[in-house]
């Protein structure tokens, strides 16, 4: 039951902040990515405010269904450029951004529908091929360059550990990511860089002991995805 995975789920947060000697304030986002709607109904009903989604498309779909609460909407997932002007309206943060040219476009978009877009900025610590994301040599740069557009504010850092049998094996990559966004820090107005995103299922209590301050935990919650 949902109901239960939640709670075990919030419990192993409070065990890690516990661990940690952190008494500050974690964001759980419930990744719904290929659940249906009701499964963000049901999340919605059990106090979580927050919710993650991989595809503009999918997001957009069960926003038009969806009944509840008033819930923040987070894309975590890679956003192309032609899916921006979809995705601008409907996302109060992106966790995915890892270009100058996604930034322009997203400040563009963002622009014309009289917003200040809420962004993270994507870190690919661990060179994985197979996920996107800024290397930490690109990152200055692009980090530098956000602060120059007027309609995109960006409010942190989200990284994904490689896969590793045992999570304790991402606690490097975690601290690599932190000591990235303590950096941020310095280089925004007092206040703007706020999110450390990142731990997921499989590793969120090292990310909670490494100082993530956002979660995404989908199939902790949610079981398996059903993909078709
Ligand atoms: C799917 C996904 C998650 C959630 O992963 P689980 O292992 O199911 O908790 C978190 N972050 C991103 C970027 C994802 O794509």
């Amino acid at each position: 039951m949902i109901k239960d995975a939640l709670e075990a789920v919030q419990k192993r947060m409070a065990d890690a902040m516990a661990k940690a000697g952190r008494t500050d304030r974690v964001t759980l986002i419930a990744v719904t990515k290929n659940h249906p709607v009701s499964a963000v109904e049901t999340v919605a009903q059990l106090g979580v405010r927050t919710v993650g989604e991989n595809r503009v498309q999918e997001a957009k779909e069960k926003l038009l269904t969806y009944n509840g609460p008033e819930l923040e909407w987070h894309l975590i997932g890679h956003l192309q450029a032609n899916k921006v002007r979809q995705a601008v309206p409907l996302f109060s943060l992106i966790h995915s951004v890892d270009s100058s040219k996604l930034l322009d476009e997203i400040n563009k978009v963002a622009a014309k529908c009289g917003k200040i877009q809420d962004v993270l900025l994507q870190v690919n610590v661990a060179r994985e091929a197979s996920k996107s994301g800024l290397t930490v040599e690109d990152f200055p740069e692009v980090r530098d360059y956000a602060k120059t557009l007027p309609n995109v504010r960006v409010r942190g850092l989200m990284c994904m550990a490689p896969f590793f049998e045992n999570p304790e094996e991402a606690r490097p990559i975690f601290r690599v990511a932190h000591a990235l966004y303590e950096d941020m820090k310095s280089k925004f107005p007092e206040g703007q860089i706020e999110y450390l995103s990142m731990g997921m299922t499989h590793d969120f209590e090292v990310a909670l002991g490494e100082g993530a301050n956002m979660i995404r935990v989908g199939t902790a919650i949610f079981g398996n995805r059903v993909y078709d």
